[in-house]
């Protein structure tokens, strides 16, 4: 598909007025150099949000999902647990700590981590006495896995949860915040998610020494000493304080922002209700942030595929993504252990991702509604 101004982006940022005033005025303030107090009030401001004492502002997603692992002790040697429905960092950050990801497949009703799976994957690797160290969980396009049965599981060995809320900034479950479910998580504010400093993430975790030992680590741990100290490996990984500004002016509209994207998931929900053989993913939680909306086609039952969508669509110039390719499916691991069901393979298959974007205008959700009646109409 070629893109141009007509066409409907997936995700695009959101961003006006109020961000070019934060930007500017911490411009103008003069702190420009790596920290500084935009960075300190976007981490305070994110942490009061997410209702956790500590906050680390990181340069990506994947940094705080490094730093989170390491903050578990994940390293050589060791097995993490990780759902294979996911983006590809969740995987990678695993290795960057030279430990091994095992993989997981998911409920197909939400695409998030199955929970007995897990159960049974974790008693086998108990009783192989190689037990994992971490469990790894993935809050998928906006909704929160399903902590009520995995954080017991996870409890019950001693094995500490690690959770990617990278797409789940403004969900809730059960009354808490996504962000708040493991000993550590990773917020991503990249340039397609639903809060973007363009690009940026944040680590949280109510363990002081954890994100502590994160923020000595993302400064090149450096050593309290004028002629620059380092007693072990660290990383570049602090975000600026200018992106941090940014942060800040999107935060304040986070709310306004979640309820453009739940009402556009709405819009999708209402056209394909009474369209036999399709679903949308995870549509029974009504506290997913709604990043993104995927639907979910049986072919049989409908009498045509996902595929199809997408290429009506890609003529139209709306833009479209199939689910996630499941990691156990990538060249990068296709060596790596992975207990399936075939959920995953089936919703990478079967399913789309249509444009969720806050930034979408009323007439670009027309016309896409309209284009998504045109092809349904043409299949009756
Ligand atoms: C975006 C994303 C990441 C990585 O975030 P970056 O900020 O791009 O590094 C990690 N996990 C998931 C599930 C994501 O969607």
């Amino acid at each position: 598909m070629l893109t141009n101004s007509q066409t409907v982006l997936l995700s695009g940022p959101d961003v006006g007025d109020l961000e070019q005033d934060y930007v500017l005025a911490a411009l103008r303030s003069g702190w420009i150099a790596p920290v500084g107090p935009d960075l300190d009030a976007f981490e305070r401001e994110i942490a009061d949000r997410v209702g956790v004492p500590h906050a680390v502002g990181l340069n990506s997603g994947t940094a705080a999902l490094h730093l989170a692992l390491l903050g578990v002790g994940a390293g050589p040697g060791d097995l993490v647990v990780v759902p294979t429905l996911t983006f590809v960092a969740t995987a990678n950050a695993v290795v960057y700590t030279g430990a091994t990801p095992v993989f997981a497949d998911c409920d197909p009703a939400t695409g998030n981590l199955d929970p007995d799976l897990l159960a049974s994957l974790l008693a086998e690797l108990h009783a192989a006495g190689t037990p994992a160290r971490a469990v790894l969980t993935v809050d998928l396009y906006g909704s929160c896995a399903d902590y009520e049965r995995i954080r017991p599981l996870c409890d019950g060995y001693g094995i500490p949860l690690v959770e990617d809320a990278a797409e789940a900034l403004g969900a809730t479950h059960r009354g808490r915040a996504a962000g708040s479910f493991g000993r550590a998580a990773a917020f991503s504010f990249n340039g397609n998610k639903l809060l973007t400093t363009s690009g940026g993430g944040m680590l949280l975790t109510d363990d002081a020494e954890l994100a502590g030992r994160a923020r000595h680590l993302a400064g090149q741990a450096r050593l309290p000493a004028e002629h620059y100290e380092h007693a072990e490996l660290g990383y570049n990984y602090r975000l600026s304080n200018l992106l941090a500004a940014l942060g800040r002016a999107q935060l304040c509209r986070l709310d306004e922002m979640v309820e453009r994207r739940r009402a556009v998931h709405d819009a999708y929900a209402k056209i394909f209700a009474h369209v036999d053989g399709v679903r949308l993913l995870a549509d029974a939680d009504p506290a997913a942030n709604r990043w993104l909306t995927a639907v979910v086609v049986d072919p049989d039952r409908a009498g045509w595929a996902a595929g199809e969508l997408a290429a009506h669509l890609a003529a139209r110039n709306v833009e479209t993504r199939p689910i996630f390719k499941p990691m156990h499916l990538q060249p990068l691991y296709a060596d790596a252990r992975a207990s399936l069901s075939g959920a995953a393979e089936r919703l990478f298959r079967d399913g789309l991702v249509l444009p969720g974007g806050s930034a979408l205008t009323g007439e670009q959700v027309r016309r896409v509604l309209d284009e998504i009646a045109e092809f349904l109409d043409g299949r009756r």
